[in-house]
């Protein structure tokens, strides 16, 4: 007989992150030999850019094969320095300043060193999913506050006013945001930022993960360049992975004030003691590297998000409007709910359209369930052309045979 460990309390409740789960299914039946479509990925289909990897198999072929310091090389470090500076006039010292596995571990170990028990962090809806469980596992206590589409799904000032409590420790602003889209301007975060000097208690947890994909040319703001008073209780999160499509380099960064980051520096130096020596090379190439590459990208992302834009507001039942940021189309699928498939199954909730939509149209696609708001779907356009032309062929088909 097996022995079954006995979990923490901690961990009840935690559900694993929805999208490895969903990238791992698609897999899974893609190994089955079904022709799967993954409308649900965070991983852009662009390569990572040949300096980078050179700049990575350069440094250990040098011998830059050992631990590095826990809170990041200082070339790296200096790297994004510079980065903040460039993107968004912001200065912060080295000591300022941490290197990270992902923007993830930023997260976490911002909310570990600071969270006690059931202190709030307000979290946007619809919103990246693993914002709650990190603050539940750091033993606080998510606030979801909606932000409904009629006002672009951006948080508004007085709903952010209703959700402070005497509890409020952080806000979550993600910009641009992930899974809608919707991109903050500097008025927008400016109405937030009064709202926050009246509370000077609060920290702001900015993560500009997808800040460099963003159709306007200009990198997404963060609420520290927009209101210099709310700098020294900011943290600036951010990270190479959409930017530079190095999902698995797994490198993110977190800039604050120098007490929480050595906070963080002494949790990650009790925990992973620091990022990958070679990813961490490979990162400097890319910040310090041309920048081009990024433009480029974006203008392949907006002519793929006008097309699909397009296509599945086609789809009977379906509707969105074009993101300003991301990758990621938030489809209303209000118009389907109430129906039924050819087999019977009635459509009552957006996680029972995405499971129709994988069962009939061979489509992964990720409930607006499992991001906070409902009914709607998140479709990633991530993907090359004839795949994205493809998918909205079966999905205006599936949508075609609801009755
Ligand atoms: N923030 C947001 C909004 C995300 O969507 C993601 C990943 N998709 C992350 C943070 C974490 O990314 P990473 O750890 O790869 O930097």
């Amino acid at each position: 007989m097996t022995a079954t460990p006995t979990l923490a309390p901690r961990i009840s409740g935690i559900k694993p992150s929805p999208a490895p789960v969903l990238r791992r299914r698609a897999r899974e039946l893609r190994a089955a030999g079904r022709d799967i479509i993954e409308l649900s990925s965070g991983n852009l289909d662009f390569p990572t850019p040949d300096h980078v990897i050179a700049a990575a198999h350069q440094a250990a072929l040098r011998g830059e094969t050992r631990y590095t310091d826990v809170e990041g090389t200082p070339e790296l470090k200096q790297a994004v320095q510079a980065a903040l500076r460039r993107d968004h006039r912001l200065d912060y010292g080295l000591d300022e300043i941490v290197i990270t596995n992902g923007s993830t571990q930023a997260l976490f170990n911002a909310l570990l060193a600071t969270l006690g028990p059931d202190d709030e962090v307000v979290i946007p809806a619809p919103y990246w999913a693993p914002y709650l469980d990190q603050v539940r596992l750091a033993g606080g206590a998510p606030v979801v506050v909606p932000c409904a589409q009629n006002n672009g799904f951006k948080l508004r000032a007085e709903d952010l006013q209703a959700a402070i409590s005497a509890r409020t420790r952080w806000i979550v602003i993600n910009n641009p945001v992930n899974p809608s889209g919707a991109l903050y301007s500097p008025t927008d975060l400016a109405e937030i930022a009064a709202v926050l000097l009246q509370h000077p208690d609060i920290f702001v947890l900015a993560d500009g993960l997808y800040e460099h994909i963003v159709f306007n040319g200009t990198p997404a703001p963060t609420l520290a360049d927009i209101e210099p008073r709310l700098k020294p209780r900011t943290l600036t999160v951010s990270g190479l992975a959409k930017s530079y499509a190095m999902m698995g380099w797994r490198i993110g960064y977190a800039a604050g004030p120098a007490a929480l980051i050595r906070a963080m520096i002494t949790i990650q130096s009790q925990t992973t003691s620091g990022a990958s020596s070679i990813s961490q090379a490979a990162a400097v190439a890319a910040l310090d590297g041309a920048q081009d590459v990024l433009a480029e990208r974006a203008a392949i992302l907006r002519t793929r998000r006008d097309r699909f834009t397009e296509l599945v507001n086609g789809c009977a039942g379906l509707s969105c409007a074009p993101p300003e940021g991301t990758f990621y189309l938030l489809v209303n699928c209000a118009g389907v709910i109430g129906k039924r498939a050819p087999d019977g199954k009635a459509i009552e909730t957006d996680r029972d359209f995405s499971a129709y939509l994988l069962e009939e149209a061979e489509l992964v696609v990720f409930p607006g369930e499992d991001l906070g708001l409902s009914p709607y779907i998140r479709l990633s356009f991530a993907n090359p052309s004839a795949t994205i032309e493809e998918a909205a062929r079966r999905l205006k088909r599936a949508c075609e045979a609801l009755q």
